[in-house]
């Protein structure tokens, strides 16, 4: 394994040294080697396997110092309070990936916490994060799962673990805001010029690569959301500390994938307010990259700032447009956001299942809707939409059944809701890590059949739907 330090050795301005503390009776429980290969990381290597979890300190492994938006209200300094960057290696594709550990223990920026992360919260981020990449949203990745003995308090006494997770960066808005509001522009300046070397490298022979590169960002950030929106994926804290600068979904928390069809649908149950619901997430972003964009302002003017951020709405509506499309199996019709809005009445009055209605959805016959009208109580009303979609449909140059096998390679079966995480969790509390083996190969090759864990596409239990998730992890 070949570390690099490029993010430390910008120096004691950007991050403090803190090493991995080793927890309790610590042990392996799950390794990425798919991941690990890309990454050339042998964990079969004695040296590696001691680094990677901490046995052995890495002299250059650092917390990061960032601030952000939270809530609505800025917070001037935060900073990894229990994640420690080992540094950063080399995939396959030559760019550069951030090791990063999730709870390895108290830093310089842990506050009041202990900087610790429980078994639960570390299973739920890396399921998360693989079946985002699985559905084709960038996302920080899962490498490696750390269990223990050791008791770490929250509401009750829980197990504490730690991840490994693996991201292009791990610079966030907030990282731009820290060093702008704190009148820090040389560092602000160091930091432009490391992402442009690390991140944007297309955009520095470009006239005004700062500008581009914003642009760039701006645009992978209403991507980002857009898929968010389409496999109906909620974030649960889009404060700005958990943006990322190379646009990519980081740090789950409270994160929850859509069941029942609802566009007011708050999973945080410490988002009191609903600032961050279903259909709030594509205003938020704009909200967010304005304060991004507000660190700009001593090197480009207020009119190229407002620019820059032009570019999201258009970009953000036409990949989520295709997306849909894609979803309903149209291509190209002027009747989309018709069919969308009248089919989102639908299945928001209905309570129908979000990711089940689409499946079913591509496997619908030619004439024959019994398979979809089953499942609603207005009948009429969805023959209604039915027929107007099969106009539409009909349209299509590829037959019917290409469109349906197209179809299901964008419509996922197996989707990580809240019950099954919970189930998995309650397992691997007791020791037993099989379910949530048996979960993470469905969800990363969610649009295939697999047979053995059908039980794992099935809807929630009435119980599933009112597991609360919260901030607490
Ligand atoms: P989050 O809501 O997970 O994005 O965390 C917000 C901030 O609180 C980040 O700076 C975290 O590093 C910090 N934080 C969260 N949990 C803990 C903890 N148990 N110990 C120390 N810091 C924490
Ligand atoms: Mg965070
Ligand atoms: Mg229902």
């Amino acid at each position: 394994m070949h570390l690099e330090s490029n993010f430390a050795d910008l120096g004691s301005g950007f991050s403090s040294k803190t090493t991995i503390r080793p927890l309790h009776e610590q042990r392996l429980v799950e390794f990425n080697q798919t991941l690990a290969s890309f990454l050339s990381i042998d964990i079969k290597h004695p040296e590696t396997k001691d680094l990677l979890c901490g046995n052995v300190p890495i002299s250059h492994s650092v917390s990061m110092v960032y601030a952000g938006h939270q809530f609505g209200g800025f917070s001037p300094q935060l900073g990894d309070g229990r994640g420690v960057l080992l540094g950063e290696v080399r995939g396959q594709d030559k760019n550069l990936y951030d090791l990063h550990m999730k709870g390895a223990g108290l830093t310089p920026y842990s506050r009041r916490g202990d900087g610790r992360a429980v078994l639960r919260s570390s299973i739920r981020e890396y399921l998360a994060s693989e079946a985002m990449h699985a559905l084709g949203v960038p996302s920080s990745r899962a490498l490696a799962l750390y269990d223990s003995r050791e008791a770490v308090y929250r509401e009750q006494p829980e197990k504490g673990a730690m991840l490994l997770r693996v991201a292009n960066g791990h610079i966030r808005f907030g990282h731009f805001e820290y060093f702008f509001y704190q009148g820090k522009t040389e560092e602000l300046d160091q930091l432009i010029e490391y992402c442009l070397k690390h991140y944007y490298s297309q955009f520095l022979s470009s006239e005004t690569p700062l500008k581009s590169m914003l642009i760039e960002v701006v645009e992978r950030t209403a991507r980002m959301i857009a898929k968010w929106q389409a496999i109906g994926f909620q974030h649960g804290v889009m404060n700005t500390d958990n943006f990322s600068f190379t646009g990519e979904t980081i740090d789950y928390g409270p994160y929850g994938f859509m069941d029942d069809y609802d566009p007011a649908w708050v999973c945080n149950h410490s988002d009191y307010e609903g600032r961050y619901a279903f259909e709030r997430q594509p205003g938020v972003g704009l909200w967010n990259l304005n304060c991004l964009m507000r660190c700009f302002s001593k090197h480009l003017s207020k009119d190229e700032l407002v620019d820059i951020l032009k570019h999201y709405e258009p970009e953000l509506q036409s990949h989520y447009d295709e997306l849909m499309a894609a979803k309903l199996g149209l291509y190209k019709t002027e009747k989309l956001h018709a069919l969308l809005s009248f089919l989102f009445t639908i299945l928001q009055s209905e309570k129908m299942d979000y990711s089940v209605f689409f499946r079913l959805l591509s496997k619908l016959e030619e004439n024959t809707f019994s398979l979809i009208l089953d499942e609603v109580i207005d009948r009429e009303r969805m023959r209604a939409w039915l027929l107007e979609y099969c106009v539409e449909r009909s349209k299509q140059k590829a037959s019917w059944q290409d469109v349906s096998l197209a179809m299901l390679q964008v419509n996922p079966k197996y989707i990580l809701r809240n019950y099954l995480a919970h189930d998995v969790i309650v397992a691997a509390e007791n020791g037993d890590f099989l379910p949530f083996r048996r979960l993470l190969k469905v969800l990363t090759s969610p649009f295939d059949e697999h047979e053995e864990s059908e039980t794992l596409a099935q809807r929630p239990p009435e119980w599933g739907k009112s597991l609360e998730v919260s901030c607490s992890s």
